[in-house]
């Protein structure tokens, strides 16, 4: 019997799984996917927001902006990667200035840190390349960047850690009530007895709720499409830039990325199928047209990939953090849409400490640790160290991604870490072997059969990303 179940292991779960390791519980976390943070939090924006947007008095607002001061710890204890860009909210003309005022009351009623208004000429003197058109900025200079699927997996690596099990292409598919507990069916024929459950499903959220009652919202999907801008163009501009937010959204922004790259994104169109995140030549031309507010001269010319995330927009208009009101002990984590990656750990604090109260019912884990060792990026790395790694360990002197420069060590280790992978995704999303500009046009072979070798796999059997992602379907040159 455990004392909670997770369901989904995106930023959500794995900031609650880590915190709940905080007591003597016993945890597990399901997850339908075959790796952590393969949806939502795989495919968005990465911004820390400042808190410019959210309703004044929200949880949405509360949240976001207690999140946003907590990355500084995340920083510390798990080592995520986190980039302080500040971000600017652009204006253009006297119409759009008078909303931004509107903008300015949200961060004084949210208490945003620092936030400035700068003419355009001042912000163009920080920003070169900003559009000529923006005549007034609002400066949020707390907004920061991270690699939301590096967090999901420090939060759940330290989770396991602490104690907390995970059990990856694990799909809830029935949720039983009994008396004093739930079973809980996965893949049609597994059980597991579990105290309580705690649903972050993300946009299935609702059809989760649905398997034991009426949820209490509904969640539309709303599909954002994305460019990326290779990282030859780091510096083309610094800060996040956003246009003033609307109906739609915070719209479509330019975003510097940890790794150097600048997101041109996201679109907003309400979708039929929320599983489906495939990107449209439609939602793709709103993205070119609507980003030539926000700078001059986009270099369109250097776009190496774009994708698309479906956000979990509920129709409660706020995050739905709360026990179920017929049902005890099942907790609804419902349209944690943007800022959720921003308000995640505030979000797991919120839940686990006012909520529910574990406090409460369990003992604190005196043995939680709340420190992840950093993993180690070679080419990053100063040449002395670098001299005496490879006298340890050679394999650091074979590059396989010669764009991201990475070593056949950091792919091992990937493949054998505590989250380890068999999926060609899997290591991209671990140490970013394919990539770079050449998108894994180089490196995705050598991957391939370093993950065969190292698994002891037949090469024809590793998958790219999903169970029916096979590369090849039989050999066409086999030695005698
Ligand atoms: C386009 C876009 C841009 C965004 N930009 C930002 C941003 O810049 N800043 C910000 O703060 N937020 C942003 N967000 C929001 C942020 O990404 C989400 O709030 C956050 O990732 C939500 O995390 P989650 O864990 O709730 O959802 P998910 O990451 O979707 O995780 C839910 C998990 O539940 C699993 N699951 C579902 N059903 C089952 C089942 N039956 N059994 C087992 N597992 C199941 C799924 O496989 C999934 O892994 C953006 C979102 C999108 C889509």
């Amino acid at each position: 019997m455990y004392d909670y179940i997770i369901i989904g292991a995106g930023v959500i779960g794995s900031a609650v799984a880590r915190e709940l390791s905080k007591y003597q519980v016993k945890v597990l976390c399901l997850e339908k996917e075959n790796d952590v943070a393969n949806v939502q939090t795989l495919a968005n924006s990465a911004i820390i927001h400042a808190g410019h947007n959210p309703e004044p008095g929200s949880l949405k607002a509360r949240l976001s902006l207690w999140g946003n001061l907590l990355y500084d710890d995340l920083e510390r204890e798990l080592n995520i990667p986190l980039l302080r860009t500040g971000a600017f909210v652009v204006a253009h003309g006297k119409e759009e200035e008078k909303d931004l005022d509107k903008y300015v009351k949200i961060c004084k009623e949210n208490k945003v840190p620092g936030y400035q208004l700068l003419s355009g000429q001042q912000a163009r003197k920080i920003e070169r390349n900003l559009a000529g058109s923006i005549t007034k900025v609002l400066s949020l200079p707390s907004t920061k960047v991270t690699n939301p699927w590096e967090v999901a997996f420090a939060l759940m690596e330290n989770a396991i850690e602490n104690g907390v099990k995970l059990k990856l292409n694990h799909r809830v598919t029935k949720i039983i009530k009994e008396n004093d507990f739930y079973l809980v069916e996965v893949n049609h024929h597994i059980n597991f007895k579990t105290k309580n459950i705690i649903n972050a499903g993300g946009v299935a959220s609702d059809d989760i709720g649905q398997m034991i009652e009426i949820p209490p919202f509904k969640i539309k999907g709303r599909k954002g499409e994305y460019y990326v801008l290779d990282k030859r163009n780091i510096g083309f501009i610094n800060h996040v830039i956003y246009p003033l937010p609307s109906e739609r959204g915070k719209g479509v922004l330019l975003t510097p990325q940890v790794h150097g790259e600048i997101l041109i994104g996201p679109s907003s169109e309400f979708v039929d199928d929320k599983h489906q995140a495939s990107t449209t030549q439609k939602g793709l031309e709103y993205v070119k047209e609507h980003s030539k507010e926000l700078a001059k001269n986009i270099p369109y010319n250097q776009i190496i990939r774009s994708f698309a995330g479906i956000r979990s927009t509920s129709t409660y208009d706020d995050f739905y953090i709360q026990e179920s009101k017929y049902n005890k002990g099942f907790y609804y984590l419902g349209g944690i849409e943007s800022p959720g990656l921003t308000a995640a750990p505030a979000i797991a604090k919120y839940l686990i400490n006012d909520v529910i109260g574990v406090q409460n019912h369990y003992l604190i884990n005196n043995q939680f640790k709340p420190y992840r060792k950093a993993k180690v990026e070679f080419h990053r790395l100063p040449l002395n160290d670098q001299k005496r790694l490879l006298e340890i360990e050679p394999k650091y002197g074979k590059i396989i991604c010669k764009c991201e420069k990475i070593t056949e060590k950091e792919i091992i280790d990937a493949i054998h870490g505590l989250l380890g992978t068999h999926t060609i995704k899997g290591i991209k999303k671990r140490v970013r072997a394919g990539a770079g500009i050449c998108q894994g046009g180089y490196c995705e072979e050598k991957v391939m059969k370093i993950l065969a070798r190292e698994l002891n796999l037949d090469p024809l059997d590793i998958i790219y990303d999903k169970d029916n992602s096979k590369l090849f379907l039989s050999e066409s040159k086999v030695e005698k």
